[in-house]
């Protein structure tokens, strides 16, 4: 008498992926429900079981389905938007001011309903994903019947679902409980990363994910840039610091880990953190090489993940392993590093344990879900087979095949592609509504190419608009005069600084667009010490507003934000056509000369060599008010000594040849 399945799998080249790598072949198994009833030789398992379901295989190989453990799926929308762009300015310049404009909850689930496909097409069962409405992202996964350890984000900027880190924590500890106990869907909590995110959110984050017994997602270490930051502001290397604000009471899947050491491996290792290591997008990036060997050896969980779509730039987890043995053997100098049966388990069994759900899939064993695919390895690019060696066969999927042989695919028991047909997704409607989407996004990024401006605002932060100045400039042979002048009575000074300032303008071919400032202000104490450094932005009108007696001038400064990125980050980010440099000391005081307040700054510009100057400013609001400020400036000239000085209607940077 034989036991009753659902589904009975024959003549298949069975790799289970199991601990001890068992292969069967021929090779069957039987389906029963979600759940796999049992897998073995064909004959045994044909000798036990019945199903009303008996599918030939036809010698195709059958694994478990591969396990992309890190990535973001809605953003299939915006791949191949930007490449070729360092990290910051990719993510900062363009996918973050894109996200901002259109993510919504239709453009996540339409994201995520076009990654599914692709995933289902190309054998990936279950994934780990990272992004913003993560409800959505659960929904569409639900529904293409794929299996996912949903991450909600968390940021310490408002976010296109949040306004606040308060609201988004509100919002996960929302989505965790509403999927808890899912047959597909693992919730989870994803605190971006810690440099966006404040000490207080990882430790609200990780008392979240404890609470629920959920994993935690988040990137870690993926650039020498972000450790050196690290160092910088703590002192100390990115886990560490994590460890401080007791990320690991949660069980954590650390995305990247590029740029950590061999403490730093043991730490994760006592935590029982899973890892995601992410070739293409670490190559594309260039962010370096993860001490994937290392991390293996010390015992590690460390699955294979393609990272984001929109920075791969495809969702290809055959291709990823591979890459992933490439490279491991390409940095170790070391051709028998990471063979393909341990690579092939990092996508599989290994992967499921970096997620924390190892109990469930990533292997073909009893009692595990029903998450398997049939893989078609007679192509003329995997002919011919040898058999001589088992391992054959995992070199065979892991250096030969390809995504596109995937033929069936089954999840939780349910069949998601039959025959490379999708059963539960229909594939060239995603394709039209992706079309639609992507001239939407072409427009949005067109109008703002246009304008310095208009790119200025994408980067968002608090930007100050519009202010007019009244102002003058005048060359001057010796400064003691004016630091004499200082000591009258007619003269109260608010406060007085000193600076040495570095400024970086930018022009571009269209002079209307103005220029924009790059200015680094480091404040110097009495015994000439820097002791605060703060960077700034300014959009300069390129246009005189008007002209008073003695070249007294009204301007206009119209946009004015804190630089909260490098120098570097603005130069490749705004493309300026040609740049200037402007070194100064200068000294600046706050006066009130006859009631009215005045900035006077003393500069010496040194780079390049142009002397010293007197600069008197006013702020103004209207034009009787400009009219009185500009008779006082000229008056305040003479009054600081400086009257017989030419008077410069020109800026410094229009001095530069
Ligand atoms: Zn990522």
């Amino acid at each position: 008498m034989t036991k009753p399945a659902d589904i009975l799998l024959t003549n298949a080249h069975v790799l289970t992926m199991n601990e001890p790598m068992n292969q069967y072949r021929p090779g069957a198994l039987a389906v029963k429900g979600a759940s796999i009833l049992a897998v073995g030789p064909e004959a045994e398992i044909k000798a036990q079981y019945s199903a009303p379901e008996v599918v030939d295989c036809g010698g195709k190989i059958l694994m478990p389905g591969l396990i992309n453990a890190h990535t973001h799926i809605p953003m299939t929308l915006l791949r191949g938007l930007a490449d070729d762009l360092r990290l910051d300015v990719w993510l900062m310049g363009y996918m973050m001011p894109v996200e901002r404009e259109f993510v919504s909850p239709d453009f996540v689930r339409l994201g995520s309903l076009i990654a599914c496909a692709e995933f289902i097409k190309s054998g990936v069962t279950c994934f780990a994903d990272m992004y913003y409405f993560e409800d959505d992202v659960a929904k569409a996964t639900a529904e293409a019947g794929l299996r996912g350890v949903c991450g909600q984000s968390v940021m310490k900027f408002p976010t296109p679902d949040s306004k606040s880190y308060e609201d988004s924590l509100a919002l996960a500890r929302d989505f965790i409980r509403r999927w808890d106990n899912h047959p597909l869907i693992v919730p989870s909590v994803a605190p971006h990363a810690p440099y966006t995110c404040t000490p207080e959110i990882l430790r609200a984050c990780a008392s979240l994910a404890a609470e629920y017994d959920v994993p935690l997602q988040i990137h870690i270490a993926e650039t020498a840039y972000e450790v050196e930051n690290m160092r910088n502001e703590n002192g100390m290397p990115v886990i560490p610091y994590v460890k401080k604000q007791g990320l690991f009471e949660a069980k954590v899947l650390a995305a990247h880990c590029v740029h950590i050491d061999e403490g730093e491996i043991r730490t994760l290792q006592h935590a029982h953190a899973g890892v995601a290591h992410n070739p293409s997008s670490n190559l594309k990036l260039a962010s370096g090489f993860a001490p994937v060997t290392k991390m293996l050896k010390a015992g590690l969980n460390v699955g294979i993940g393609t990272d984001g779509p929109a920075s791969n730039n495809d969702l290809d987890m055959f291709e990823e392993v591979r890459l992933a043995a490439f490279l491991a053997k390409s940095v170790s100098n070391d051709p028998t590093a990471l063979p393909a049966a341990q690579a092939l388990a990092m996508a599989t069994r290994i992967g499921a344990r970096a997620l924390h759900i190892g109990d469930i899939t990533g292997s073909l064993e009893t009692g595990k879900r029903a998450d398997l695919i049939l893989v078609d390895t007679s192509p003329l690019h995997n002919a011919p087979r040898f058999d001589r060696d088992p391992n054959n066969a995992y070199a065979q999927i892991v250096y030969a095949s390809k995504s596109t042989d995937v033929t069936d695919v089954m999840v939780n028991g349910k069949w998601l592609m039959r025959g490379k047909n999708l059963l539960t997704l229909n594939e060239s409607d995603l394709l039209q509504q992706a079309a639609d989407y992507a001239k939407k996004i072409d427009t949005f990024l067109i109008a703002r190419e246009q304008s310095v401006l208009s790119k200025v605002v994408a980067l968002g932060g608090s930007i100050e608009e519009e202010s007019f100045e009244v102002q003058v400039k005048v060359k001057l042979a010796e400064p003691s005069t004016v630091l004499n002048a200082f000591q009258q009575p007619e003269v109260e000074v608010v406060y007085q600084k000193h600076y040495r300032q570095y400024d970086n303008y930018f022009f571009f071919d269209d002079p209307s667009q103005g220029r924009l400032r790059y200015r680094e202000d480091d404040l110097i104490d009495e015994k000439g010490k820097v002791t605060s450094v703060r960077t700034r932005l300014t959009l300069i009108g390129q246009k005189r507003e008007d002209e008073f007696d003695e070249n007294v001038l009204l301007s206009r400064s119209r946009y004015l934000a804190p630089a909260s990125q490098t120098l570097r980050f603005y130069r490749e980010y705004f493309k300026p056509a040609s740049e200037k440099i402007i070194e100064k000391d200068r000294q600046r005081w706050h006066i009130k000369y006859k009631e009215v307040e005045f900035f006077v700054n003393l500069d010496y510009v040194e780079r390049p060599d142009l002397g010293h100057f007197l600069e008197i400013k006013s702020r103004t609001w209207s034009r009787t008010d400009a009219e009185r400020k500009a008779q006082l400036t000229a008056e305040l000239v003479s009054f600081l000594g400086a009257g017989d000085g030419e008077h410069i209607t020109r800026d410094y940077v229009e001095m530069v040849k």
